[in-house]
């Protein structure tokens, strides 16, 4: 008989986050009393057939250690790499020898701290039995136009069929592993996974994810991110579960 595929998460969390600015990179940024991480960490942490999270660090990263989320057994680290898809990479080989080739590898930024635990188990669920893999994304709701350097519209692109991907995406540790080797190989940038699988032929699995999902970004979003975490406060069992682990 098959041996059930095991879960594990990787969450890149080496970023400077240059667009954000602020003393501190974003995943350290203060969210409702806690570190943006936290919170995304929590939510990974919230799904308990999730085995093992990997997060990679920078160099001289002094901060995740005081993290509550650090003392979980669950929680290790490995070196991130110069760019995210090199951090993964890193993440990758710290589960060499332990992932089997069927297992997954769910990877989620560090810089979606309101990532809801149902999310992530709608993702489980609609890849069960999947080949390859597939990511949370978003359909384009809004008109999409290109721009000139002199910041005037050049077209307008049509929407259909065009997807905003967020994460985690998840796939097979050996389709992932291929993939972001090949990747590098060939010494392209990729910012997600689901692209350096494409690139192996690879078609990943669009799954609808929540609207509120969002990637801090610029500073403008954390307020959004702090909205976001409060309005689930009163309406949603987990969110408050969440919410009373937080420090305020
Ligand atoms: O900068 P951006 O928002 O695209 O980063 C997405 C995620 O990748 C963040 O969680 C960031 O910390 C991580 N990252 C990383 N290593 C890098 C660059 C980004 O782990 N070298």
């Amino acid at each position: 008989m098959p041996r059930r595929a095991r879960l594990f998460a990787i969450v890149p969390a080496a970023g400077r986050g240059e667009r954000f600015g602020g003393r501190h990179p974003k995943q350290y940024a203060a969210l409702l009393g806690r570190p943006v991480l936290s919170w995304s960490l929590g939510a990974l942490l919230a799904v308990p057939s999730v085995r093992a999270v990997v997060v990679a660090l920078s160099e001289g990263d002094r901060r995740f250690a005081r993290l509550p989320e650090a003392r979980d057994p669950r929680v290790r680290t490995c070196r991130g790499g110069a760019r995210r898809e090199l951090s993964v990479a890193n993440a990758l080989e710290a589960l060499y020898g332990e992932a089997r080739d069927e297992d997954w590898v769910m990877v989620h930024d560090a810089a979606r701290p309101c990532l809801h635990p149902s999310d992530v188990r709608q993702l489980v669920a609609a890849l069960e039995g999947d080949p390859v893999g597939g990511l949370l994304a978003l359909p384009v709701g809004d008109t999409l136009k290109t721009a000139g350097r002199d910041g005037r519209c050049d077209r307008t692109v049509p929407r259909e069929g065009l997807w905003r991907a967020l994460t985690p995406q998840m796939f097979r540790y050996g389709v992932l592993r291929r993939a972001l080797r090949l990747n590098l190989e060939r010494e392209r940038v990729v910012t997600d996974e689901a692209s350096a699988v494409e690139a192996l032929g690879l078609r990943p699995r669009l799954v609808t994810g929540r609207t509120d999902n969002i990637k801090i970004t610029l500073p403008g979003d954390r307020g959004l991110a702090a909205a976001i975490l409060q309005a689930g406060w009163d309406n949603n069992d987990e969110n408050r579960a969440r919410l009373r682990r937080s420090r305020i």
